[in-house]
């Protein structure tokens, strides 16, 4: 406790011992990004695309990413693709009605509908980056297989964009995750939709929380096994699930070898102090005790007495 209370209040996000874990920030526009922390783990550019009858032309899309950019200075902006699909309903993709939207045309997937879209959208994205010194990685929502992921980094370097990632939130994504990395520069979890792909539980529906919870037994070995993959091919593997923001999750999370954490701006400052209060061997040792919890209660439980 009391190195919590001593643990800085700004600077960079690190263990007890000085392991390195950037604390970045989930926004949806220029305004929700504070000073706080290294910069944007997860830029989510649906706000643009929603309740429109076309595109968002090119130049539109270019002001908005760079004001974003501008904002962020010299640090790091991960953009995700739009993440758009039957249940965000965008006339100008077509998509037809669906009986299951959250397995249905989402994220990635709508560009086998209409190319177009993810292809302006990486040129306004690599237009916005030339003209700022923010520094800009790309990745795709929905990411099922290594094929994928090969596709889409191929789009994104053909748009003159230097680092390709993918989300892992889909369990095949995690269980493959090494053939992924090898496509890409860096993946990141979405530990929402992981949670609720993985334990086949609707992230909407309340009555099922117990299952969608990041510390069912399940969700944290996919997420080891992402890390793991990670460390064996020395590429970054972050978090930008809600779960980043669990401060005990996040030293869990640490001691699996996840790179970076990224949660909403208020979260920060408690995920900061609470890595500040553990060594890394520490963090280690609370991953080995949330993986060996039979349940998502006792898991937490172990951590939490540890
Ligand atoms: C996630 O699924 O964990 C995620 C970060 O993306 P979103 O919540 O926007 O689906
Ligand atoms: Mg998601």
């Amino acid at each position: 406790e009391e190195r919590e209370r001593n643990a800085s209040l700004t600077g960079p996000g690190q263990t007890a011992d000085g392991v390195a874990v950037p604390l970045l920030q989930n926004v949806g526009g220029a305004k929700d990004l504070t000073p706080d922390g290294a910069g944007v783990g997860l830029f989510r550019t649906e706000f643009l695309f929603l309740g429109r009858t076309s595109a968002p032309p090119v130049a539109e899309q270019e002001t908005a990413y760079r004001e974003l950019f501008e904002v962020a200075g010299d640090r790091k902006v991960v953009l995700r693709t739009l993440d758009a699909g039957a249940d965000k309903p965008l006339p100008f993709l077509g998509l037809a009605a669906e009986d299951n939207p959250a397995l249905g045309v989402r994220g990635l997937r709508t560009s086998r509908v209409d190319p177009s879209v993810l292809a302006e959208q990486l040129e306004a994205v690599a237009r916005a980056a030339t003209a700022t010194s923010a520094d800009v990685w790309v990745m795709a929502p929905m990411v099922a297989t290594a094929e994928e992921a090969a596709e889409f980094a191929a789009l994104v370097y053909k748009a003159g964009l230097r680092t390709a990632g993918v989300m892992i939130e889909v369990p095949a994504a995690a269980l493959k995750a090494r053939q992924i990395l090898a496509e890409v520069d860096f993946v990141s979890l979405g530990t929402n939709d992981l949670s609720q792909y993985t334990m086949a539980a609707d992230r909407m529906n309340g009555e099922l929380a117990d299952l969608l919870d990041p510390w069912q037994p399940a969700v944290l070995e996919l997420v080891a096994l992402v890390a793991s993959a990670g460390q064996e091919l020395s590429k970054p593997v972050g978090v930008c699930g809600e779960s980043a923001g669990d401060p005990l999750l996040a030293c869990v999370y640490a001691g699996m070898g996840i790179t970076t954490l990224s949660m909403s701006a208020p979260s920060v400052a408690a995920v900061r102090a609470s890595l500040a209060s553990r060594t890394s061997a520490e963090c280690r040792r609370l991953a080995e005790l949330a993986l060996a919890a039979p349940t998502a209660e006792s898991a937490r439980k172990a951590v939490a007495e540890a």
